[in-house]
């Protein structure tokens, strides 16, 4: 890729960026992860459950809403994830989604649900989370530029991550 390739930045790139820099290179330059890992499976079957209970993923072209609703005349856009140990990923994913709708003419408010703990967290775009979101953009741009994956790092993550054979393999 040439060094001013400026990618589309996507909701799942935001989600990698705050988890794993490599991870997100990885999935950038679409390196395809282990598709027997169990996680890649706990993911589709989070997806087919949520689908099959009516759950209508929402196309923005930047990535899929998990659901979006209108209360009164207020949009509501709702990203579910299992648990709130990757806050940080999941808050910065729906500020996203937030802003992407902004730029169509759409206000929308956000609220994050973490089902195993029947957590509901309200987010809101704000002037000061809209400048902290747009530096994550440059951030990302950055990372795709960049012509080799930054190195890995052991994280927590790396064992639920699909890509740990790559990263580590021999090591484990
Ligand atoms: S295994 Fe670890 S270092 Fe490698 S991409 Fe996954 S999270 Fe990152």
């Amino acid at each position: 890729m040439p060094n001013e390739y400026i990618p589309n930045v996507t909701g799942t790139d935001i989600w990698y960026y705050f988890i794993c820099k490599r991870e997100l290179w990885l999935m950038i330059r679409k390196i395809a992860p282990d598709q027997e890992d169990e996680n890649v499976d706990i993911g589709r079957f989070l997806h087919e459950y949520y689908s099959k209970r009516g759950k209508k993923e929402v196309d923005i072209g930047s990535g899929k809403i998990d659901r979006i609703k209108k209360v009164g005349n207020q949009l509501v856009v709702q990203e579910i994830k299992k648990t709130s140990r990757y806050r940080e990923s999941s808050y910065f994913q729906l500020l996203f989604y937030l802003y992407e709708l902004k730029k169509m003419g759409m206000e929308a408010k956000g609220e994050l649900l973490f089902v195993e703990e029947k957590k509901k967290e309200v987010v809101a775009l704000t002037e000061k989370n809209e400048e902290q979101l747009k530096k994550v953009i440059k951030e990302i741009q950055r990372y795709a530029r960049m012509p080799v994956p930054p190195s890995p790092k052991k994280i927590k993550f790396c064992t639920k991550c699909a890509y740990r054979e790559y990263c580590w393999a021999g090591e484990e």
